[in-house]
């Protein structure tokens, strides 16, 4: 290790562009290893699909592929966190069960003992594919907002609201241009931009992060909200007429809310999160399913808090992009989480953080995530 640390030169101060969970936790590991970390959001902190994501944490869903280790280092540090910043409280940590299920227009109410008993519509039953012990829930824009919280108060770092216009390097360090907010200089930069990575000039021609638009709407039951207990659904719903089956998926959350979303649609992205919005149509296919779930998500017997969208980071070979940029000393990039980003965002910063500062990660090996990977395909 301190060989390691005298080949390099350890920088010092970080530039982290990107306000979402993604950024959030890199500014955060960076900071608490000791790093002066200046945070750079254009909108709000978890304003785009950080905040309006489910929040679902599984360790076993990855098993098998590259994504493993990743998806088990961060539900395990998704766990210590939860200690640390009182999540049960503070974003509403807690392990639940998940379980599938089709949704039929046809299909009468099924007495299976695989559902909780508010699932009591036209469903028939699936399997449990979670447990306690393997899938968990957070709220993600109370998780990162709470963790930002930490790391300004703890660790001092700095937030700058503004957008982030160009990166460049020079000599042994990095300046970044913040639209009507001057340069602002460091010895590295993290590029945690989400679905607008791409939009970046000087990432543009390197690879490619697209975004996948997806819907979702809060649901705040009228009746004693306790009834709904903490199960997750990965629903299929069947519309009649022919017509291609979606997946919802359902998250009560412990305030007694219930989020649901589905599905995703690859599209052009806005220029900013506050230029996302809903479609009526989308939402309201969203409400339905609910309705057909459980008579309790059935409007009339619920408020609608919420209904919205966001863009999930997508990659082409649908794994993430960690690491220096190549041609670009001291430039990193964190993106092209895709429908994960939650689960993965404290083991990304924390990674990211070791890579930083030295030279290296032990969290997780970051090989396969490589940007240098595109420049070899
Ligand atoms: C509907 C939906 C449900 C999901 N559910 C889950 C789930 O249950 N579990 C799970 O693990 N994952 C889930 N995901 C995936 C997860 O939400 C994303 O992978 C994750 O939020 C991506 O985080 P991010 O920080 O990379 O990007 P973002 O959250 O998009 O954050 C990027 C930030 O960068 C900022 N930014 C962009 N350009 C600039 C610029 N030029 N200057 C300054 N700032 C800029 C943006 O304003 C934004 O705040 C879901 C995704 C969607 C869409």
């Amino acid at each position: 290790m301190d060989d390691n640390r005298n080949q390099h030169q350890l920088p010092k101060r970080v530039v982290v562009c990107g306000g979402g969970i993604v950024g959030v936790s890199t500014a955060y590991f960076l900071a608490k290893k000791g790093a002066a970390v200046t945070l750079i959001e254009r909108s709000s902190i978890a304003g785009a699909a950080s905040g309006k994501a489910g929040g679902f944490l599984a360790r076993h869903m990855c098993d098998g592929g590259p994504l493993s280790s990743l998806a088990h280092a961060s539900f395990n540090l998704h766990r210590s966190l939860a200690e640390e910043l009182d999540g049960s409280r503070s974003y509403g940590y807690r392990p639940l069960t998940a379980v599938t299920v089709s949704v039929k227009e046809t299909e009468s109410p099924s007495k299976s003992p695989v559902l909780p008993p508010w699932v009591d519509g036209g469903v028939e039953s699936g399997e449990i594919i979670g447990t306690t012990e393997t899938t968990a829930q957070i709220h993600p824009r109370l998780f990162t907002r709470a963790l930002l919280t930490k790391a300004v108060a703890e660790y001092g770092v700095r937030v700058v609201i503004g957008k982030v216009e160009s990166v460049a390097v020079e000599g042994e360090g990095v300046v970044v241009k913040v639209e009507k907010g001057g340069d602002v200089g460091g010895d590295a930069v993290v590029l945690a931009l989400g679905p607008w990575t791409s939009k970046l000039p000087e990432l543009s021609s390197r690879f490619r992060v697209y975004g996948k638009k997806v819907h979702s709407v809060v649901l705040e039951p009228k009746d004693d909200g306790d009834v709904i207990t903490p199960h997750a659904l990965f629903a299929t719903y069947y519309p009649t007429h022919g017509a291609s089956p979606i997946d919802p998926e359902v998250y009560p959350r412990p305030t007694g809310e219930v989020y649901i979303c589905g599905p995703s649609v690859e599209a052009e992205i806005p220029d900013g999160p506050d230029l996302v919005f809903p479609d009526r149509e989308s939402t309201q296919l969203l409400k339905k399913v609910a309705g057909m779930i459980s008579s309790r998500l059935k409007e009339g017997n619920v408020r609608t808090k919420t209904e919205q969208a966001c863009y999930m980071p997508c990659t082409d070979d649908e794994l993430p992009i960690m690491g220096v940029v190549p041609g670009m000393k001291q430039c990193y990039v964190a993106s092209g989480h895709g429908c994960w980003g939650i689960l993965f965002g404290p083991a990304t910063g924390a990674a990211m953080a070791e890579l930083v500062l030295d030279g290296h990660s032990s969290i997780i090996d970051l090989n396969c995530f490589s940007p240098a990977r595109f420049l070899r395909a």
